[in-house]
């Protein structure tokens, strides 16, 4: 299914964002893109009028300040340099007030994503109704808005997403009043979509760019990706559909991301732009075309990264000294609500192994590479490499971690209870290990 959010468009980047939404300096209103001059949809309604006939009601005061060099800072698929410091509250500054009656739903969207980051990440968006007033603490601050505006360059129209990339937030954007995130939303969707279309064009858009914020970038930009794009099939898509020039589009989709991955590639990561049929193929010339759907949750694999990079101030490991024996029995623990159980083992031979989990509370569970020697608690997440993550489980519900691991090297599987720690319980369960073929290759072993 094509997602009906194809549309947007992201400069997570500092520097293209600045150059894309505020070359101009102060915001104007009312511009060719905003929803008002959009073309009509036949059959829908505009819900909302959330074009002001004058002045600018979003970020008064809003002038350029580019800086104009951008400090060097290596980037990874979560960019550590960026991370806020585990334990902080953001204070998510809604800019746009109350006045369109779109906000209310637009914002009721924004906690829900927002509380599905917090399950993992020990960081909290505490939310502002309205702009920050001027002596509010440039800190630990999000602002985000959500209705189109323009600058005297370009609109920022319906279906534009966009946020700086973790603390980049915090460079002087309270003084400069610029929106450090732009989730500005179609509103004639809430006429033309209904039940889980609906929700899923609004949550993918805004998991998304707030995992940018917490410092995530995107997926399919990594170095090691294992496909590459057809050109110029790939500008030819892009233009047409959202008439991006081949600069965006390399900006966008082409330019590798720096730094280490700290996960194998994940095409189901919420930082995985949809890519349709015919513009990209695997690397490997055997492997053929390459297509991904729209993500629209959080991944296993954003899920494990997120609790790495934001792991909660008391993290308590509960390290089982008996390894889980290939297809032996089960191994049996205890683990208290939000601790984490840790296994260390070296597989027996090069295959795809299952990890199944079984308990009463619902977990989520990870298989990394230590080969790195990576101790607990862990102090370089950089040497740690997730092959394998799964989450789910409760009552009678099992939950299966799958992962390609190399014969002889030291890996470990970690399972955090999901049940807050307040929660003063204690629960039993067991893992399974099993090898599932054999026939998997030996590459990067
Ligand atoms: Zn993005």
């Amino acid at each position: 299914m094509t997602p009906p959010r194809s549309t947007r468009s992201r400069s997570p980047d500092r520097r293209d964002f600045l150059r894309a939404a505020f070359a101009a300096g102060v915001l104007a209103v009312g511009s060719p893109g905003s929803a008002a001059a959009a073309p009509a949809v036949p059959g829908r309604r505009f819900l909302c009028g959330n074009v002001p006939a004058t002045g600018n009601p979003y970020y008064p005061g809003l002038t350029e300040t580019l800086p104009t060099t951008i400090p060097g800072i290596p980037r990874a698929i979560i960019n550590l340099q960026k991370a806020w410091k585990p334990g902080t509250t953001l204070t998510t500054y809604l800019l746009n007030g109350t006045a369109d009656p779109c906000l209310p739903f637009f914002y009721d969207r924004i906690a829900r994503a927002a509380a599905i980051w917090e399950r993992y990440a020990n960081v909290k968006f505490e939310f502002k109704i309205g702009p920050p007033a001027p002596d509010d603490c440039p800190c630990d601050l999000l602002t985000v808005n959500c209705l189109p505006f323009a600058t005297r360059d370009g609109a920022m129209g319906v279906d534009t997403f966009n946020s700086l990339v973790g603390t980049d937030a915090r460079v002087d954007d309270l003084k400069s009043r610029i929106p450090t995130m732009n989730l500005i939303f179609d509103p004639r969707v809430l006429t033309g979509l209904s039940g889980p279309e609906l929700t899923s064009y609004f949550d993918g858009a805004i998991l998304h760019e707030m995992g940018h914020a917490l410092g995530f970038d995107h997926e399919h930009q990594r170095r090691d990706r294992p496909f590459k794009w057809k050109k110029p099939a790939v500008y030819d898509f892009f233009w047409d559909r959202l008439g991006w020039g081949r600069q965006m589009v390399d900006d966008q989709l082409d330019k590798f991301v720096e730094g280490a991955s700290v996960t194998v590639f994940d095409p189901k990561s919420v930082m995985m732009y949809p890519i349709p049929a015919g513009i990209a193929e695997y690397e490997d010339p055997a492997g053929g075309p390459f297509e991904t759907a729209g993500n629209h949750t959080v991944s296993p694999m954003d899920m494990v990264t997120a609790v790495w990079a934001y792991p909660p101030c008391q993290e308590e490991f509960a390290p089982l000294t008996t390894p889980p024996v290939l297809g032996g029995v089960p191994v049996a623990g205890r683990l208290a609500g939000k601790n984490v159980a840790v296994f260390d083992f070296i597989p027996p031979r090069t295959a795809t192994y299952e990890f199944e989990f079984a308990g009463p509370m619902p977990v989520l569970a990870g298989v990394s590479d230590v080969s790195q020697g990576t101790r607990l608690p862990r102090a370089r997440l950089e040497d740690v490499y997730l092959c394998g993550a799964a989450e789910g489980g409760g009552p009678g519900r099992r939950v299966v971690v799958s992962a390609d691991l190399c014969a002889g090297n030291p890996y470990r599987l970690e399972v955090w209870h999901a049940v807050p720690r307040q929660t003063p319980v204690v629960d039993a369960f067991t893992v399974a290990f099993r090898e599932t073929t054999r026939r998997r290759p030996a590459s990067g072993c």
